[in-house]
């Protein structure tokens, strides 16, 4: 046995348990000798209830007698309370607001309980004491009365418990022999980070909690040291690649600036002129570039993709739905229309040409196959479209520049129909997302711009665009009016109502985002306690009956979730877009930047459910008209931290800065991205920690640098591509 061997091979799993790991992404020894703990708790010595010692911490394991839920008579609190005995006596457990434990603790259960022995009223009590099921076969071997220890708590899923977790990797512990380092020893020496195999016994069964923040550390900068070598070799190998440099026409950029019915911002220049140099040069661009809703990433690819045509080389420019790609190619007509220049448009269910031959400032629809041969032949210069643009059939003359629009939402959203459809394509991997067949060079490939509204912290830009350059609009163009934004109080929901009636008879329109579709019948549950939290949040299905049935019966409203099909959704953002609708309830998919400047009010269900880089990009929505603009968010949170948070929302400058709070205040698993690219809680800590998401960046970059083939790194190489092939193939 060894690190990768298969645990099925080692251990005996039920198919209910080989689902469950495979869930947890644990397959082989090295994942779960590297799943680590989600937090330890504090376990007192283990008991018999007749020893106990009122005023002392210990942990007892019984037997339910019966539960039932309650009400305290003074604050009508809802209560469990629950009798448990062992061979030598009997005692209470009451859980505070936690009624529904009374559900699922089940008479002649064995439990294990831990907390501080109270006296009242004659009774032996523990209040609001931690607790775990005992299974028959586990309770048995796993405790022994013992003294105090600190005992990991792993994220569970259904089938794969805590303690079956605990006793598996001990068990696996003690019989690996050989312990492989895989980062380097002079890494480990330079920053103060623990071997594996200490790390690992360290995390699982630590002495101290310090012991395990060592361990930890160690986890999190391998983690975030793999993605960094995978990216700088991609980065090393992209960058031995040929472009065509697009030399860039610098009175043209001119014109094209003062064609425009405004000034460009300071950071569209700064930016333009930045990806003037890296295009110039043979080898291809890779760069992201990130900016604010609004801030004008589009103009800087047109401004971008003007020089290519007028070098006679075409530009591909790729959105993630429908709306926005038609979006996109309005916004290049009006502002390309006076150089002449022929665009294309190809989704799946349509494509437009222009200018047509009628008129020049008018599209024409034209077949596919039509629109493929001007493709084909050079005469469309720009390609504006969906996903459709990477199928076989679409062959480009000598495309040059690829610019991809709301690149993390393809992460999200088009990568299980990307599998499905058989794409070659990586989710993160979009410098390859064309083929070289479909490109018209022999040995070219074009140069390549990622563009992202999505706020995402440095370290997280870093770690998982490491493969890019990066840059950032960080300046909106001005003139635009704020978006007064408040966090509403339950008192005062009934005004901010009146609030929108007022508006939408002032022939405004209103969003209203709630975060999921329906209520739940409880089915789907794992725990009682996941139920009881999905049921508290607004669902779209009933806060659409009850806006247009009781709030607002004299509007037309109409719902929007993730449920619907495409045709459908597009239909119903089309008769929003159109002011047929007046306000629209919707789940998050309305998060990608559609256009709708009659709208003026965003409004947010519980905003405690999101982050604050989502709730500003749900904001982003509204504001792009000529009209005063607000958003509304509402929160079932009664706590002072909560309100606190979505506060930030009333002040911050971007989204930038609210990604920071989130990640800061919530920590990483709140950010959008780190989970899809398969970062594990330990690697999205890294984030956290600007330096050592540098000094990992910094590691990669110098033994790519010096040994590109990892010749001298066999190990760091035998893993990094297990890494890959597991990311890639999943
Ligand atoms: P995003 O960065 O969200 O993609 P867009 O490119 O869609 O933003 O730009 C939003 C709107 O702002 C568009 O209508 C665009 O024409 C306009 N715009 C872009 N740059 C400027 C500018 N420098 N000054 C004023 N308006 C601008
Ligand atoms: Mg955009």
């Amino acid at each position: 046995m060894n690190l990768e061997t298969k645990l099925e091979t080692i251990i005996r799993l039920t198919p209910q348990k080989k689902a469950g790991l495979k869930k947890l992404g644990v397959e082989t020894a090295r994942d779960l000798l590297t799943y680590l703990p989600a937090r330890y708790e504090e376990f007192a010595g283990l008991k018999k209830i007749r020893d106990l010692i009122i005023g002392e911490s210990a942990s007892i394991i019984g037997e339910i007698e019966n539960a039932k839920a309650e009400k305290t008579w003074r604050k009508k609190m809802l209560l469990a309370e629950a009798v448990i005995k062992d061979e030598t006596g009997t005692m209470h457990a009451v859980w505070f607001g936690q009624p529904y434990l009374a559900n699922m603790l089940k008479p002649a259960m064995r439990v294990r309980l831990s907390g501080k022995v109270q006296y009242k009223k004659g009774k032996l009590f523990f209040t609001n004491p931690t607790w775990e099921f005992l299974s028959a076969e586990l309770q048995a071997t796993n405790y022994k009365l013992q003294a105090s220890t600190l005992l990991p708590v792993y994220s569970e899923t259904y089938g794969v418990s805590s303690l079956w977790l605990r006793m598996q990797i001990q068990r696996l512990i003690s019989q690996i022999r050989d312990w492989p380092e895989i980062l380097p020893e002079e890494i480990l020496k330079k920053y103060h980070l623990p071997d594996f195999e200490r790390s690992v016994r360290a995390i699982h069964f630590p002495r101290t909690l310090g012991e395990t923040e060592a361990a930890k550390k160690r986890f999190s900068f391998e983690e975030v040291f793999f993605i960094q070598l995978d990216h700088q070799l991609e980065r090393a190998e992209h960058k031995k690649k040929r472009a065509n440099p697009i030399t860039p026409d610098s009175t043209l950029a001119k014109e094209f600036i003062s064609s425009l019915p405004f000034p460009l911002t300071n950071a569209q220049q700064k930016v333009i002129w930045q990806i003037f140099e890296d295009i110039k040069k043979p080898e291809p661009m890779a760069r992201l570039l990130e900016g604010d809703v609004g801030s004008g990433k589009t103009l800087v690819a047109a401004a971008i993709a003007l020089q290519a045509a007028k070098s006679g080389l075409q530009s591909a420019i790729m959105a993630p739905t429908e709306i926005l790609a038609r979006q996109h190619f309005y916004e290049f007509m009006k502002r390309l229309e006076p150089f002449r220049v022929r665009i294309g448009l190809l989704t799946s269910s349509e494509s437009q040409k222009f200018p047509s031959k009628i008129g020049y400032k008018k599209t024409a629809e034209v077949s596919k196959a039509q629109l493929l041969k001007f493709v084909a032949s050079g005469d469309i210069q720009i390609l504006i479209g969906t996903h459709a643009l990477i199928q076989d059939k679409v062959k480009f003359k000598k495309l040059a520049f690829v610019v991809i629009d709301e690149q993390h939402r393809f992460g999200t959203e088009q990568r299980a129909r990307l599998a499905k459809e058989k794409e070659e394509v990586a989710h993160h991997d979009t410098i390859r997302i064309l083929k070289p067949s479909q490109i018209g060079f022999a040995k070219a490939i074009p140069h390549l711009l990622s563009m992202t509204a999505t706020p995402i912290p440095r370290t997280l830009a870093l770690t998982i665009f490491g493969n890019l350059d990066l840059s950032v609009l960080d300046e909106m163009p001005p003139g635009r009016k704020k978006i007064i934004t408040k966090v509403v109080p339950a008192a005062k929901r009934s005004d901010a109502y009146e609030f929108i009636r007022r508006e939408i008879h002032a022939g405004r329109q209103a969003f209203v985002i709630c975060p999921r579709i329906e209520k739940p019948d409880g089915k789907q549950y794992k725990s009682v306690r996941a139920m009881q939290m999905f049921s508290e949040m607004k669902a779209v299905k009933q806060e659409y009956e009850k806006l247009s049935k009781e709030i607002f019966p004299e509007f037309k409203i109409a719902m929007l979730h993730g449920k619907l099909a495409a045709k459908e959704k597009e239909k119903i953002m089309k008769q929003f877009k159109g002011g047929e609708t007046h306000i629209l309830v919707s789940t998050s998919v309305v998060e990608v930047g559609v256009d709708i400047p009659n709208a003026t009010i965003m409004m947010i269900e519980g905003g405690e459910r999101f982050g604050l880089a989502q709730l500003h990009q749900f904001r982003g929505r509204v504001g792009r008209g000529e009209h005063q603009s607000y958003c509304f968010v509402f929160t079932d949170s009664k706590t002072a931290k909560t309100r606190e948070r979505l506060k930030a929302l009333e002040t911050a400058k971007n989204g930038f800065e609210l990604a920071e709070y989130d990640l800061q205040f919530r920590g990483a698993g709140e950010l959008s991205g780190a989970r899809q690219w398969g970062m594990s809680d330990a690697g999205m800590e890294a984030l956290k920690n600007i330096k050592m998401v540098e000094a990992a960046r910094e590691e990669a970059a110098m033994i790519v640098n010096e040994d590109p083939n990892l010749k001298k790194y066999p190990l760091l190489k035998e893993r990094l591509e297990r890494i890959s092939q597991k990311i890639h193939f999943e």
